[in-house]
């Protein structure tokens, strides 16, 4: 992932990005940085970069010309734009996850009273705010944001699950935590920690967790005793709203509503509405986010939505669900993760999700292909939402059980991680459905259809 910062001070943020996780990722090509000197791209014989503001007014203005200059010079296509200020929108940790799949990302960083708006309108740039106060400039802002979005990058942090478990995940603050030595200071270690259960230390842990949320941070605390109420209430057809109940227990989805329900996950652009839920189309439209792409609807609501052509039908699905705690036996274990240049072969094979989206699996590290004799004979992946599927197995290869056992594989990888395995099959697809009865999944007896939403 590239990191682009336009700023007055590049020696600060250079410094800060050449240290310590930030700076091994880089050494390492995780992620690459490019700083870049506002000033270097001034116009004035003195180099000057600010001026008076129009209409007067405390404080000097960065100009538009040197600011869209830089910006030019370095910012390339697909560039994400993002002008730090306070105006903004206000950054979370949603945000840093959905950044997290950006590939090139820019930021802008103003000084004084900030830069003429024209420069920002030509960049096209979004703006977001780290808090509620104002700094002397936009460097420790675009600093705060690259740390949060680039630590989320696969391998930036050494330990791939230590940004699993921590505050904001699942709407709670992290639990107390403790290291050597069991007693210092005559304080002890809790006990329970040392008890070497797993499950009583989850469950202290969760305790904990609720206890300081409630206390610091009762909005939180509030959204999470929300999607514990959602959640019991999805779990009574868990086959049905496994695509929901997955969302939040991954902490991937946010309720944007509860009545009417509607889960978005803003990674994958997608919404997901609850089985009850039954409104019209501008309604549904009014409170998607803008940039959602799609819906995910039960056959009823599709009925009523697609007579609006704002709304075109990508496919209809039932869940699968394997509610097995147990690992799978898998025969062939030559099943490894597929880099960029296995994208030629994944495209032939695979089309849905439009332009890019087996790319963007496969860079999310989320497609896994199937050897046989060192030739790749299929592949699987998990898309964006975290259901199972991109199911290929060559013709050459077929009747040897690879799709069982990349299935196998993927319904293992998730109960590693703590999670139900799920599918979504086309109610077209009969060899699908045959091989997910062989497998012990069990298939809702909904349909359910996603939506593409058209925008103007
Ligand atoms: N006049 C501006 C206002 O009232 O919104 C404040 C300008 S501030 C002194 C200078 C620069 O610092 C801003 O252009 C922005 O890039 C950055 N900045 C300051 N506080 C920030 C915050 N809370 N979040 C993000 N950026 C901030």
């Amino acid at each position: 992932m590239k990191f682009t910062v336009l700023t007055l001070f590049p020696e600060f943020v250079e410094n800060a990005l050449n240290t310590s996780i930030l700076g091994k990722a880089g050494q390492k090509g995780l992620l690459s940085f490019n700083v870049v000197n506002i000033r270097d791209f001034s116009a004035d014989k003195n180099k000057r970069v600010d001026d008076y503001t129009y209409g007067g007014g405390a404080g000097m203005l960065m100009q538009a010309q040197p600011v869209y200059d830089a910006y030019k010079s370095c910012a390339g296509e697909n560039a994400r734009t993002i002008y730090v200020s306070p105006k903004g929108k206000r950054f979370t940790q949603q945000d840093a996850e959905s950044l997290s799949n950006e590939k090139n990302l820019v930021f802008i960083c103003g000084h004084y009273e900030g830069i003429d708006e024209r420069a920002l309108e030509k960049t096209g740039a979004e703006s977001y705010s780290i808090g509620d106060y104002v700094l002397t400039g936009g460097e420790l802002p675009a600093l705060v944001m690259i740390d949060a979005i680039a630590r989320l990058c696969p391998g930036v942090l050494g330990n791939e699950s230590s940004s699993e478990d921590e505050s904001f995940n699942n709407d709670l603050l992290e639990y107390p935590q403790y290291t050597r030595p069991e007693v210092w200071e005559d304080m002890r270690v809790p006990e329970v920690l040392l008890t070497g259960d797993p499950k009583q230390v989850k469950a202290w842990r969760l305790e904990k967790s609720k206890e300081i949320t409630a206390k610091v941070r009762p909005d939180l605390y509030n959204k999470y005793e929300k999607r514990c109420a959602v959640l019991d209430k999805l779990l009574k057809d868990k086959r049905n709203n496994i695509q929901m109940i997955e969302q939040l227990r991954r902490g991937i989805g946010e309720i944007i509503s509860d009545d009417p329900l509607i889960i978005v996950n803003h990674t994958d652009r997608v919404a997901l509405a609850g089985q009850e839920v039954d409104i019209s189309a501008d309604e549904l439209i009014s409170i998607l986010p803008d940039h959602i792409r799609q819906v995910v609807v039960t056959e009823r609501l599709a009925g009523k939505l697609l007579s609006d052509e704002r709304f075109e039908l990508s496919c209809s699905i039932i869940n699968c669900v394997y509610t097995e705690k147990v690992h799978r036996k898998i025969s062939n274990k030559d099943i490894r993760t597929l880099g960029i240049d296995s994208l030629d072969y994944v495209e032939g094979h695979y089309d849905l999700g439009g332009k890019g989206y087996a790319r963007s699996r496969i860079e999310a590290g989320e497609v896994f292909g199937i050897y046989d004799n060192g030739v790749l004979a299929g592949f699987i992946g998990r898309h964006g939402e975290g259901s199972i599927g991109l199911l290929y197995v060559d013709e050459a290869f077929r009747g040897k059980g690879y799709a069982q056992d990349l299935e196998s594989f993927m319904f293992n990888r998730a109960l590693e991680r703590g999670e139900t395995p799920y599918g979504q099959v086309k109610i077209e697809n009969d060899v699908s459905f045959s091989l997910q009865e062989k497998l012990g999944v069990y298939a809702g007896d909904k349909v359910f259809c996603w939506i593409n939403i058209k925008r103007t």
